[in-house]
């Protein structure tokens, strides 16, 4: 057993509320996590401080905020180990940082950006609609969910790519992609990658410049950090390329009425304002994240999957998808049970045990209607999770199928 002290849900102050008397059982961290409480006390300590405009204003308090918001930068980095701060660019989300890119780069005639059949929207729909403009060929190839990416397969399929988008895992199945491999696969044949790290950062220890990768996305809400805040991680040289598609105050050295010449990286890139509190934020979700360890929450997260997993193996009906092993599934358990609406049974879970899952086709609409696969249930674990939460889900779930007969 590797779990981790239950005493962690101190941290997390939306657990002291109460559904209909009970104790909530929050399985739908995959979607967002809690916030925990360090992170609202350090947006809190922000908004109480010295608080003025970031890279523009010579006075005290736009001086104390550009520090903390460059320092945030410096954390980051760290963080996911890229070589230089300008490489981190503050983003919405995982969203609005692969959207960057696709409406940014220096895309030329003809080019192909090949992505995998088991992509969130936010990284099939950009691309979707960049080719539908013509101006690049949308390709999709195809993982067996169980086994995951055939390299060999990827490798034909690289011939003439100039951009390999994929999730470094997947928010489906929980499958984690062999980023190192594809990197070097994608490199030789002269395609540049970029990874959604929206599933893995809270759980896997991210090297970027080990990994070599060219970009590399994430968002804060996805490892105890606020909403509205998130990274774009570039290779300095890639970044550089990008022609900005959202342009305006903060991004330029000088204008004139006809004409701009932009400021270096990464300011070029965070037009308007920026979210600092979401920023403040995140840099405490990843000294909070740190102190917690992402190898140790990986593992916590695996054992909860592990108890759900076998439970649900007991229960008639219910097909879990993806790979059956827990371990290569991490913190995600997605699954349907036939014959049974999946709506109905997130509603049931909440109404009648307080289990809050999430239930659909979990932003992957494609794969679901291609595998006709009406929708599925999804509970995915996190830190503050619990045995006993697990079980009670899995007992309530049963308890749904037995009704149904
Ligand atoms: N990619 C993956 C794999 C995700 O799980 C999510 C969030 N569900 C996103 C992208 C989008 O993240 P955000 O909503 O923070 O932009």
């Amino acid at each position: 057993m590797s779990l981790l002290d239950p005493a962690i849900r101190a941290d997390f102050p939306a657990l002291e509320q109460r559904i209909r008397g009970r104790a909530p059982a929050y399985l739908d961290s995959a979607c967002t996590t809690l916030r925990a409480q360090p992170v609202i006390d350090a947006m809190v300590k922000l908004q109480r401080g010295p608080l003025g405009c970031h890279g523009r204003s010579a006075h005290s308090f736009g001086r104390a905020t550009s520090q903390a918001y460059e320092g945030a930068r410096e954390t980051l980095q760290g963080f996911i180990g890229a070589r230089e701060a300008r490489e981190i660019v503050f983003v919405r989300n995982t969203t609005e940082a692969i959207n960057l890119v696709a409406w940014s780069y220096p895309w030329r005639p003809g080019d192909t950006v090949l992505t995998t059949d088991l992509e969130h929207n936010s990284n099939l729909l950009p691309w979707q609609r960049l080719a539908r403009q013509g101006r690049v060929v949308h390709r999709v190839l195809r993982v067996d969910p169980t086994r995951g990416i055939d390299l060999d397969a990827l490798k034909k399929r690289l011939v003439g790519v100039r951009m390999l988008a994929l999730p470094h895992v997947s928010n489906l199945f929980g499958l984690r992609f062999p980023i190192a491999e594809v990197v070097r696969l994608a490199h030789e044949a002269g395609a540049a990658v970029l990874v959604d790290g929206a599933q893995a950062v809270a759980t896997h220890p991210v090297d970027v410049a080990a990994l070599g990768v060219d970009f590399y996305a994430f968002s804060f809400h996805k490892m105890f950090g606020p909403g509205g805040g998130g990274v774009l991680y570039g290779r300095a040289q890639q970044l550089e390329t990008l022609r900005p598609f959202i342009a305006g105050g903060g991004t330029v050295e000088s204008a004139t009425y006809d004409d701009a010449r932009f400021e270096p990286l990464p300011m070029r890139l965070e037009a308007g304002v920026g979210n600092y509190e979401a920023v403040a934020g995140g840099a405490a979700a990843v000294h909070y994240l740190q102190r917690i360890g992402q190898q140790r929450l990986h593992r916590h997260v695996v054992e909860l999957n592990r108890i759900a997993t076998q439970g649900l193996s007991r229960v008639g009906r219910v097909e879990v998808l993806g790979p059956p092993d827990p371990e290569l599934r991490g913190g995600i358990l997605s699954f349907y049970v036939r014959g049974m609406d999946s709506e109905g049974l997130a509603r049931m879970l909440d109404h009648s045990a307080g289990i809050m899952v999430r239930h659909g086709k979990l932003c992957v609409h494609a794969w679901f209607d291609a595998q006709r696969v009406p929708d599925a249930i999804r509970a995915s674990f996190s830190a503050y999770n619990t045995p006993d939460e697990v079980k009670r889900f899995v007992r309530t779930v049963a308890g749904g199928v037995d009704m149904i007969g």
